[in-house]
């Protein structure tokens, strides 16, 4: 009898959690906001119908918002030299083991050429801060290919520069910036940072670009380094008043050579409930199924598609280079030429029932959802 009120008990508890976590995966659709415990609660359940249940409600409201629709993104990077140290990237300037290399103008528009071939209408040039990509010569390049493609978007993600080279960047003819904010808390900003680096310029970086008139990408890395439910709990509330039109998440992978390179990767699972989370806080979003997500589980970009991501970005960059770009360890797709990674990635989304288009897919805050 004990036993039939004890399990009595236990089942009681398990159905109140279980409600209480679908409510508060209601609530944070129906209001675009979360608390701070609903987050904890949401990160820390084991309950897998809640989860299934977070996962279906953060892709019903990114197929009302954009279909079946996965947009594909040719990434193009451009240059592994780096000026800064952030603690966490294979690329920081005192990792002395790091492979650099820039690419030239040719090579910037051949891997264009290729990728519009192949049906690209995006091109994301990625590098990092390396003063030789100075405004002259990105402003070149940048005209360039906004001549030869009219139709396609151009996105860059070449770190802070000065609201005058963003302006000038952007009358060149870039459409779009990615710059993560990395953690939306000053503390633990510093401790991921040099102290040269300042997280309030990271923050006016982020502002001065959205009044240029780019459309901006922030993000984070998930199981960061000293990362807690209330660093991610700021990082969502950032999110929501930033307003941005892209947000980068990935988990956290070690880099060697880096004063992290001991510290564990971070978790596959709460990335997943993350990217769920930010797609119910901002239904428009455009949100990656990033290559960090695909580097820790075979089927990590799928699975982030499912939890609500609506783009992946397949590397147009020449081949030689691939694993030069190494902002961490064991990055996947670094031995394929571009139409085998584009058609990889195709086939991969096509077998879970979504369609890869051919289109720049803008942000659209007028969706219906
Ligand atoms: S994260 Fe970016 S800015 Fe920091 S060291 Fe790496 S490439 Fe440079």
């Amino acid at each position: 009898m004990l036993t039939q009120v004890n399990s009595d008990q236990r089942f009681d508890k398990l159905t109140f959690n279980f409600l209480s976590t679908l409510n508060i995966i209601d609530h944070i659709r129906n209001t675009r906001d979360i608390t701070r415990d609903e987050l904890e609660q949401i990160l820390e359940t084991e309950d897998k119908a809640s989860i299934e249940y977070l996962r279906s409600s953060a892709r019903e409201v990114a197929t009302a918002a954009y279909g079946n629709k996965i947009f594909m993104r040719g990434l193009i990077e451009l240059s592994s030299h780096c000026k800064n140290d952030c603690l966490y990237c294979g690329l920081r300037r005192s990792n002395s083991a790091a492979v650099r290399y820039r690419l030239s103008d040719e090579q910037i528009y051949d891997c264009c050429e290729q990728g519009y071939k192949l049906g690209f209408r995006t091109f994301v040039m990625q590098g990092g801060e390396d003063g030789w990509f100075d405004d002259k010569r990105m402003c070149r390049i940048v005209s360039t290919v906004r001549q030869h493609y009219p139709d396609c978007a151009i996105t860059l993600s070449l770190g802070e520069r000065s609201r005058e080279s963003y302006q000038a960047l952007f009358d060149a003819g870039a459409n779009r910036y990615l710059l993560r904010h990395e953690t939306a808390s000053p503390e633990h900003y510093a401790r991921l940072h040099p102290a040269e680096m300042s997280f309030q310029n990271r923050i006016d970086c982020l502002y001065a670009l959205k009044e240029i008139g780019y459309q901006v990408g922030c993000g984070f890395m998930v199981g960061s380094p000293y990362q807690t439910i209330d660093t991610l709990y700021a990082d969502l509330q950032f999110i929501r008043t930033f307003q941005p039109q892209m947000v980068g998440i990935g988990p956290f992978i070690s880099a060697t050579g880096t004063p992290f390179q001991d510290q564990p990767n971070g978790k596959v699972g709460t990335t997943l409930r993350l990217l769920a989370i930010i797609r119910l806080l901002h239904p428009p979003v455009l949100l990656p199924a990033t290559t960090a997500l695909g580097t820790l589980h075979p089927q990590g970009r799928e699975l982030g598609i499912q939890f609500g991501a609506n783009v992946v970005m397949p590397n147009l960059s020449p081949r030689d280079h691939r694993k030069d770009y190494a902002i961490y360890d064991n990055k996947i797709c670094t031995g394929e030429e571009a139409a085998e990674c584009r058609a990889c990635t195709e086939g991969r989304i096509r077998k879970i029932g979504y369609e890869t288009v051919v289109d720049r897919g803008d942000f659209n805050p007028n969706l219906e959802y």
